[in-house]
């Protein structure tokens, strides 16, 4: 097993994961076998905790693990599915270690961050390429160097060094290149700090890949080979990119995939980004627009609904069309007329959620949706709500709702799940991960996934209540997607409506370029016929 090490330097958020997952895409196109993992030196065990203000969108996996966004790219840019052994955090190796210890393996011994704590991270990373049979692991590590909490991760890499040969890892950090003053001069200090503070932890970087407005000039370039003691042909730009999926195509034209196979040794010559730059030439030139309205509660951050962006884009780029976003507080909608808010879009989507802010204009805009046949989809709490939408505006039912909103409504059409009852724990205790679904012959959903059986990943703990299912489904909503023993409601479809679904599951995260979601693109391809409409 080969290793190739992602560290960022000088400041966070500079686009380390689309590096790593970039770097991912193109060996991989090479014929390199490759996967990614993820380190996030904080202390929860997993993502699954995190309210998406702080990291994001919480990124769910086959086996249910719950994790960093980031996985989310890899599996994207790499067209892989991972696992939770993928994501390491401090919680999670610091617990192997207490639980080790509890069961006597150290029996004797102090146990301490050297050598304890270091050889849990070296034996979760190299567990890594044993199960997954890849030739090549790129570890990328969350937060900036200098930070308290990476100095074990690094200082397990230093010893990685050492012990795997200079052969088999390589160190890849990214940095940042700012431009000053009105000549635009590119500025090589931070880098070269960075990299110091690097050195002084005992690791020397094989490679800089620098964030920059522009493509770096010969002299930066220069300037950073010099200083940071790397070859020139190492010394990377990444300039800021109309689309992510571009970052592959720089760092492949730059040489970095044909650097790194000669430096590690690897031999397997092919070039395969033949069908990214397809999927590319679409996402940059589109023939069509529509306009989808993504109604949720934590709209300035792009991160918190980033799968939904991304299948949406993918849909996008099969039906060359752009897809651009209509970006709807759910909390504004409720203060004011729909209409004002969604006479604009194409499209509406409400995605999944927990808690009550905001549901109540989540519900009027979906009601919009239906009222005014605007394509619609519901993933998850979006799905949810549109049972309680049609429950009460369609079957009467006035205070229907769910009873993670309302314990006490007469009409509780979304009801915690009954295995969830007597869950008192908050960690990985949803419904996770994938789950078979058997589609009914003859729906709209078969049509779509041209199959009878498939399986989604899920992340929930209501669903809706068997005891309402044959009152909703004679007014017109059918389930035509269920679990395997027909218990749990997973696709609805509403009848005399272009295009009105749902799903429990979360058909964002399986997206692909290439391989959009279903779901997703049933709802692009309604919004373009929608838009087409509208302008006749
Ligand atoms: N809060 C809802 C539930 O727990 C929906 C979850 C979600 O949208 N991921 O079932």
């Amino acid at each position: 097993m080969k290793c190739i090490i992602v560290t960022g330097g000088v400041l966070s958020g500079l686009g380390k994961g689309i590096t790593s997952s970039s770097i991912g895409c193109v060996l991989r196109a090479r014929g390199v076998n490759v996967t990614a993992m993820k380190i996030d030196p904080y202390l929860n065990s997993d993502a699954g905790t995190l309210n998406p203000f702080e990291h994001g969108e919480v990124f769910v996996l086959d086996d249910g693990g719950e994790a960093d966004l980031d996985l989310g790219n890899y599996e994207r840019f790499m067209d892989a599915s991972l696992t939770s052994d993928h994501v390491m955090t401090t919680g999670k190796v610091y617990g192997n270690v207490i639980e080790k210890e509890r069961d006597g393996h150290f029996l004797g011994k102090t146990v301490q961050i050297i050598p304890h704590i270091t050889n849990e991270i070296k034996s979760m990373i190299s567990n890594v390429g044993i199960k997954s049979g890849a030739e090549v692991v790129i570890v990328e590590l969350g937060g900036t160097v200098g930070d308290i909490e990476s100095m074990p991760f690094l200082e397990a890499m230093r010893q990685m060094h050492s012990e795997m040969g200079h052969e088999n890892i390589l160190f890849v950090h990214t940095t940042l290149v700012p431009t000053l003053g009105s000549l635009k001069e590119q500025k090589t200090k931070p880098t070269q700090h960075s990299v110091r503070e690097l050195r002084g932890l005992g690791i020397q970087p094989d490679v800089i890949v620098a964030r920059c407005e522009r493509p770096l000039e010969d002299s930066a370039r220069k300037k950073i080979a010099l200083f940071c003691d790397v070859p020139l042909e190492a010394v990377v730009s990444a300039p800021d990119a109309k689309s992510i999926y571009q970052v592959p195509i720089f760092l492949d034209e730059q040489g970095l995939p044909d650097y790194l196979m000669k430096r590690m040794n690897i031999n397997v010559p092919k070039d395969g980004l033949k069908e990214w730059k397809k999927f590319l030439n679409k996402v940059m030139n589109p023939k069509h627009e529509v306009k989808i309205a993504l109604v949720g509660k934590y709209m300035d951050q792009y991160d918190s609904y980033m799968s939904h962006y991304e299948a949406l884009a993918h849909a996008g780029a099969e039906l060359d069309t752009k897809v651009t976003f209509i970006r709807l507080e759910a909390e504004d909608i409720e203060k004011d007329n729909p209409k004002k808010f969604l006479d604009d879009a194409d499209g509406v989507l409400i995605p999944g959620g927990f808690g009550s802010r905001g549901a109540e204009g989540k519900i009027e805009a979906i009601k919009h949706a239906r009222m005014n046949k605007v394509p619609f989809l519901g993933v998850c709490l979006g799905f949810q709500l549109a049972t309680v939408e049609f429950s009460r505006n369609v079957l009467q039912m006035h205070d229907a709702n769910s009873t993670e909103f309302d314990s006490h409504t007469s009409h509780p059409v979304i009801d915690i799940l009954p295995e969830q009852k007597n869950v008192t724990r908050m960690g990985a205790t949803m419904r996770l991960g994938a789950q078979a679904i058997v589609i009914e012959k003859g729906s709209k959903a078969e049509k779509m996934y041209g199959s009878n059986e498939i399986s989604e990943r899920h992340r929930h703990r209501y669903e809706v209540n068997p005891h309402y299912i044959d009152r909703i489904q004679e007014s017109g909503l059918k389930y035509t997607g269920r679990s395997p023993d027909g218990k749990r409601m997973e696709i609805f479809e509403l009848d005399g409506h272009p295009f009105f679904m749902g799903s429990q599951f979360h058909p964002e995260f399986k997206s692909r370029p290439q391989k959009p979601a279903h779901m997703h693109f049933g709802l692009v391809k309604a919004a373009l016929e929608f838009s087409k409409k509208r302008k006749m």
